[in-house]
């Protein structure tokens, strides 16, 4: 496997969405996965692009055959990866990143400890807070609900190899295109991807 798989994880408001969007932009070779989920479409996304959107039974269904890599629950919908999607890109030697959260990220490192996990904070709590209110779509018990989230996510961080921490977002951004590039850059995937020239050196 000389693919690297990537596990981004942070909590609303971190900016993560915006700095996955920048480095796929940025990047050609990383492929994201799409998730499934029970929740509903907001405005302007799309089934098939930004989410499979399914229901609860055909979510149960999928689940009890098997068919994911990953599932939990957050904020009341259910999230998972497919299996199968992992699986195809994974022997094409693609870079598959997933944009899960912490449980999720905790069952894919089971199957994947090779898999380079990468936590994006937002700069300060108070941030945070300024930025979920700033948004102006949330009301104050919301904007409660989703800071106690954030810290119960942010208590992982430490469970990830990587933790980048959005304060300016160009910055950032540079920041994880060197985590993807240092990550390719490893021994065990330089090796896979270049057996030939490996084994050469290994001739008597
Ligand atoms: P949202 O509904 O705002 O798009 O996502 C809510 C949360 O669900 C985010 O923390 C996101 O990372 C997480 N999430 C999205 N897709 C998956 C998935 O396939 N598995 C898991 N475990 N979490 C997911």
């Amino acid at each position: 496997m000389s693919g690297t798989l990537f596990i981004i994880t942070a909590p609303s408001g971190a900016g993560k969405t915006t700095l996955v969007r920048s480095l796929l932009r940025r990047d050609h070779q990383v492929r994201l996965s799409i998730s499934y989920t029970t929740r509903v479409p907001r405005a302007g996304e799309r089934d098939g692009g930004d989410y499979h959107f399914v229901d609860v039974q055909t979510f149960k269904a999928l689940r009890d055959a098997g068919e994911f890599l990953e599932w939990a629950e957050v904020h009341g919908n259910y999230y998972a990866t497919s299996k199968v999607w992992i699986k195809e890109q994974i022997e094409k030697d693609h870079d598959i990143l997933l944009e899960i959260d912490w449980q999720g990220a905790q069952q894919v490192r089971k199957v994947f400890p090779q898999a380079v996990g990468v936590f994006i904070m937002p700069p300060s709590m108070e941030e945070l807070e300024n930025r979920l209110v700033g948004r102006g779509t949330d009301s104050e018990s919301t904007i409660a609900r989703r800071m106690l989230g954030a810290r119960s996510e942010m208590r992982h961080v430490g469970e990830f190899d990587y933790v980048i921490i959005n304060n300016e977002l160009h910055v950032a951004l540079d920041d994880l295109v060197s985590v993807v590039r240092a990550s390719r850059l490893r021994y065990t995937k330089q090796r896979a991807r270049h057996p030939g020239y490996f084994d050469y050196l290994e001739q008597d």
